[in-house]
């Protein structure tokens, strides 16, 4: 099957008792068992039958089968948050004494957990400009436990190039991790460009309608030590198992994510080529424009559609609230890839905590605007804009 039919048409491991031809959602914390061998089947994790929904449930496993069909990959959890599908990573990959390698220009929280909470226990930090080979060369040691990014950072929207950073992990023996949300994991192969764990806060392109926050860990099965420890260890202790509620809102969304994606993309070129017309704004970073430095390596690594995230510039700080406060269609909002066009001011939101020498050194500017492009009508939203503007 091709991918969006797969992501239609995945089959039930039992058939639905009423022929539903919606996954139920099996709202129960536990399950009963025939017999004693079977209970002991389950719990050993050789049979794959739940017996506990905090680590397995049937409508939970139903989207991870249907991500796990359309990514390729070899296993798939899924959280109740990206933030917890990236927490369970490090937990799983990391130990005392060992280092991260990084890039400044991340997720606000991501950063913090790795910079704040891990030091905490014993895990090191080292910042580097991921763009920059040689750099990343320098940096990693013997005690290095993984290279982690964005494929796009944002607000920056810098690319980093996937082949090239796979050649060291591999070399080094540890794994490359992405934060791939940025881009629907339907769009490329993140295995062929030397992924080797896919983390994704599904809270943004697939759930669509802000509906549910959730995360996933999409794993290609290279480093099984890492995945025995998610699965057999971390998924029972920390408890961050994605609800069957949320699951069933995501699976609808994986159904559609395609199409909307699709939509979203289209409607974000038209407008950043537009907004590159507005006088009063000063600069619009979208790495689907030509203009943008990072245009070419984004297309070779993840197809001809840039997402749906572009940034402007304007002329002061004072100048970005004045906007922000005088959209009438665009929703003052955080969250990312919404059906709905969201604007936000990065800088003094959701890189509040920070202080201005580290927003400066990750290059968080007070003067610049994020938009998530929705499925509205384009010129509805270019209008807004203009008229904000003015
Ligand atoms: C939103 C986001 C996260 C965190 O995901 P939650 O579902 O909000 O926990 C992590 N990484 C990126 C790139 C995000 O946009």
């Amino acid at each position: 099957m091709k991918q969006q039919t797969k992501a239609i048409h995945s089959a039930f491991r039992h058939p639905d008792a009423y022929g539903s031809i919606a996954m139920p959602v099996y709202h129960t914390a536990a399950y009963q068992f025939p017999d004693a061998a079977s209970m002991v089947e389950s719990f050993s994790g050789r049979s794959g039958e739940p017996d506990y929904s905090r680590v397995t449930n049937p409508t939970v496993t139903y989207f991870e089968e249907r991500v796990a069909a359309l990514t390729g990959a070899e296993s798939v959890v899924a959280y109740t948050s990206g933030m917890a599908a990236i927490s369970n990573f490090f937990f799983a990959v990391s130990s005392k004494g060992r280092n991260i390698v990084t890039s400044p220009h991340m997720f606000g929280n991501t950063f913090d957990l790795i910079s704040r909470t891990l030091e905490r226990f014993g895990v090191g930090v080292k910042v580097v400009d991921l763009t920059d080979i040689d750099a990343v060369e320098k940096a990693v040691d013997e005690h290095t436990c993984c290279i982690f990014l964005e494929i796009v950072t944002n607000p920056q929207l810098e690319v980093a190039d996937l082949r090239a950073l796979g050649k060291i992990t591999r070399r080094w023996g540890i794994p490359l991790a992405a934060d791939t949300t940025f881009i629907p994991f339907t769009e490329f192969d993140a295995e062929a460009l030397g992924v080797d764990f896919q983390l994704v806060s599904s809270t943004k392109y697939l759930s669509g309608g802000a509906t549910c926050l959730g995360g996933l860990n999409i794993d290609y099965g290279h480093f099984p030590d890492v995945t025995k420890s998610l699965k057999t260890e971390l998924l029972f202790n920390l408890g961050a198992y994605m609800t069957p509620h949320a699951a069933y809102m995501q699976t609808l969304g994986l159904e559609n994510l395609d199409a909307r994606y699709r939509l979203q993309a289209a409607n974000s070129l038209e407008l950043a080529r537009r907004l590159e017309t507005v006088p009063q704004i000063k600069k619009v970073g979208y790495i689907g424009l030509e203009s943008n430095p990072f245009h070419q390596l984004a297309q070779s690594q993840f197809g001809p559609s840039g997402g749906a995230m572009i940034t402007i510039d304007l002329e002061s700080e004072q100048k970005c609230y004045d906007f922000l406060n005088s959209l009438r269609l665009i929703l003052r909002a955080t969250n990312l890839f919404d059906n709905k066009s969201l604007a936000i001011h990065p800088y003094s939101t959701i890189f509040v905590n920070f202080t201005p020498e580290q927003k400066a050194a990750m290059d968080v500017l007070p003067t610049t605007i994020r938009l998530s492009v929705g499925l509205e009508d384009v010129d509805d939203i270019f209008e807004d804009i203009v008229q904000a503007l003015g």
